[in-house]
Formats: structure tokens, C-alpha cells, sequence
């Protein structure tokens, strides 16, 4: 199991394997991948992780053992899952609000980093699946990320032309999966390495290095400027940018979360006499869940290109810190 003991600090430590309780299932893990919540976990702590805390939440495994009373899944079973389930009992989940259930946090699991890891029993009744055979792990393992994505699309309700600021995993999946809708995806981005990627799965990419981005995106809109933007950084200057890339009655998704405390700046002008409409789509719902899975399932398109490197987990010290020095995009980790 990998500890986070401080920020860029990792160690291995043996665990005894977990028993679940009643309602939980106990999976052996095959294909944990890294995202940005992740990497930000490891530079900086997180203040909502216990300690010494457990990270890593894109998994996918197989059944190790079951708790009293789970007849859905057995021993065995190769499984995919994401890491939190709604109550299904407070204010937001009966508003069908699930994304914002109040007890997300308290459920949701951490430490996939890790030979094991527990469902709890809301995950297990709601969010838990059978990974289809022909299906790799590390595939099964984007049902979580991409949950995010379709929850996103699903809130934002893109139409024509989409702005998608960020070249990392989270501003493909979004290209992706809106190109699979015979949506226009602009995809924005300034590093090289995913840039190239873009253009490996036939995106133009515009590179913010070189261009001015706003002009950029004017000329392949008719001049207006694109019917959405979606803010894929979570960079307090793309969410002030993000509005100037949007014609008059545009919609702006701010998808990338910032830190607590965070401040950002819009003209008013603009926002009101152009009837620019801002929102920010949190986490996901079960229903946006079953979209996720679905795609995966139906291979709409192929998420593996997006891992751009494979570490043992005794070697995920190294992964990070290569991450961390702008290295790579999404790796995964095999324990
Ligand atoms: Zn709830």
C-alpha cells in the first residue's frame, strides 16, 4: 500500500488484507491510474484525506472476497467501479442532485495505490459493475474520470462548436467524447508532448504558445467565437479567459476546480450584454455513471492512448515524481 508521509514524500507498507463488512466487497486491485487530483494530493497534501493518507480513486480490479449479504458480486469477479455512491436519503440526493449528496466525502474510497482497497456497501449497491471480458483493466479503470466527463456534458449541454482549454487527460476525454457527438472540439493546449497526442487521435489542436487563442478560435467559429467553452486546467487564468472564447449567448463550463480561497475576475459588461452563461459541473451522478459506462462498454472511442506510461507499484515513488516534473500525462500502476 502506498503512504503519502508529507507532500512528495511516498512509502510502501505492508497491510494485512482487509475483511469487508456486511454490504462491502474487498477488491484486488489490477489497474490504478493517476489524475490531477492525485498529483496535486502529492504536491500539496489534501485537507479532506486522513493521515498518513491513502490516494489514488481510478481503479478497476477483481472480486478478493465479499461481505455478509452481497449476492451481486463473487469472489473472482473482475469488476469496475467508481470511488463515492450518493445516500440516496438527504435534501440533494432526493432533488435527483446526487453530485452534491452530503455524504459524498464520507463514503468515498482512497487508496487504490494499493494491493487492496474496501467498497463500502453504497458503492457496491450503486456504482460497482462486472468489467465486460474483453475490456483491459486499466480501460475499466477511466469508468471514474469519464463519469466526470459525461456529467459535465450532460450539465454544460454543449451544441456546435466547442472550446476545450487544456491538452491533459480530462480536455481529451471531453474532445472525444463531444466529436462522438459530431460536435466541433477545439481543443486548446500548450505542451508539446500533448499536443502531439491531440493530434495522434486527428484533433487540430490550437497551441497557446504560439497563438493568440482567442483570434484562434474566432477564425474557426465565423468570427463569433464558440458556442461553449469548457475550462479543463483548473488555472485561476483559464477560468478568466475562458469567457472571451465564446460568441454572445455562449455557455462557459468551468470544469477544472481551483483551490479553497481562490478569486477570479470577469467583465461584468460582457457576462450581462452578452448573456454569457458561467457554471462550474462537480463530480458526477449514478447516472452519469452509466452514460461513462456505457461508451467504455460500446468502445465509442479508445481511452488506452491516453496512459502515457506503466509502473509497478513498488516504482510509483518514481511515477510521481516524473509526473510531478511535468513528465507523462495519466500513468497507471499495476500493483
Ligand atoms: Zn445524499
Amino acid at each position: 500500500m502506498a503512504v503519502l508521509l508529507e507532500p512528495g514524500r511516498i512509502e510502501l507498507r505492508e497491510e494485512a488484507r482487509p475483511a469487508p463488512q456486511a454490504g462491502e466487497i474487498l477488491v484486488r486491485v489490477r489497474a490504478a491510474l493517476t489524475d490531477g487530483t492525485d498529483l496535486k494530493t502529492y504536491r500539496r497534501g489534501h485537507p479532506q484525506m486522513p493521515t498518513p493518507p491513502r490516494f489514488g480513486h481510478e481503479f478497476a480490479g477483481d472480486v478478493a472476497a465479499v461481505g455478509e449479504g452481497v449476492t451481486a458480486f463473487a469472489s473472482g469477479d473482475p469488476v469496475m467501479c467508481v470511488h463515492t455512491a450518493p445516500c440516496r436519503a438527504c435534501f440533494w440526493c432526493a432533488q435527483g442532485e446526487e453530485e452534491l449528496c452530503e455524504r459524498l466525502m464520507s463514503t468515498m474510497v482512497l487508496g487504490a495505490y494499493a494491493d487492496y482497497v474496501t467498497l463500502p456497501r453504497a458503492v457496491v449497491e450503486q456504482n460497482c459493475f462486472h468489467k465486460p471480458a474483453d475490456m483491459s483493466y486499466r480501460e475499466a479503470a477511466f469508468l471514474e474520470p469519464l463519469s466526470c466527463v459525461v456529467h459535465s456534458v450532460e450539465t454544460a449541454r454543449p451544441r456546435g462548436s466547442v472550446a476545450i482549454v487544456g491538452d491533459g487527460a480530462f480536455g481529451l476525454l471531453h474532445a472525444l467524447m463531444l466529436r462522438e457527438r459530431g460536435l466541433d472540439a477545439i481543443l486548446i493546449g500548450r505542451r508539446a508532448e500533448r499536443l502531439e497526442r491531440a493530434r495522434s487521435y486527428g484533433f487540430d489542436p490550437v497551441d497557446a504558445r504560439a497563438t493568440d487563442v482567442v483570434r484562434a478560435v474566432r477564425e474557426r467559429t465565423g468570427g463569433r467565437g464558440a458556442d461553449t467553452a469548457i475550462e479543463c486546467t483548473g488555472t485561476q487564468s483559464a477560468w478568466e479567459e475562458a469567457p472571451s472564447l465564446v460568441r454572445r449567448g455562449g455557455t462557459v463550463s468551468l470544469f477544472g476546480g481551483l483551490a479553497a480561497g481562490s478569486r477570479v475576475a470577469f467583465d461584468a459588461s460582457r457576462l450581462h450584454y452578452d448573456e454569457i452563461r458561467l457554471f462550474s459541473p462537480f463530480h458526477f451522478t449514478p447516472r452519469a455513471v452509466g452514460g461513462a459506462r456505457n461508451l467504455l462498454i460500446e468502445r465509442r472511442f479508445d481511452v488506452a492512448p491516453l496512459i502515457t506510461r506503466t509502473y509497478p507499484l513498488g516504482e510509483i515513488a518514481d511515477a510521481f515524481a516524473r509526473l510531478d516534473a511535468g513528465e507523462g500525462m495519466k500513468v497507471c500502476i499495476e500493483p
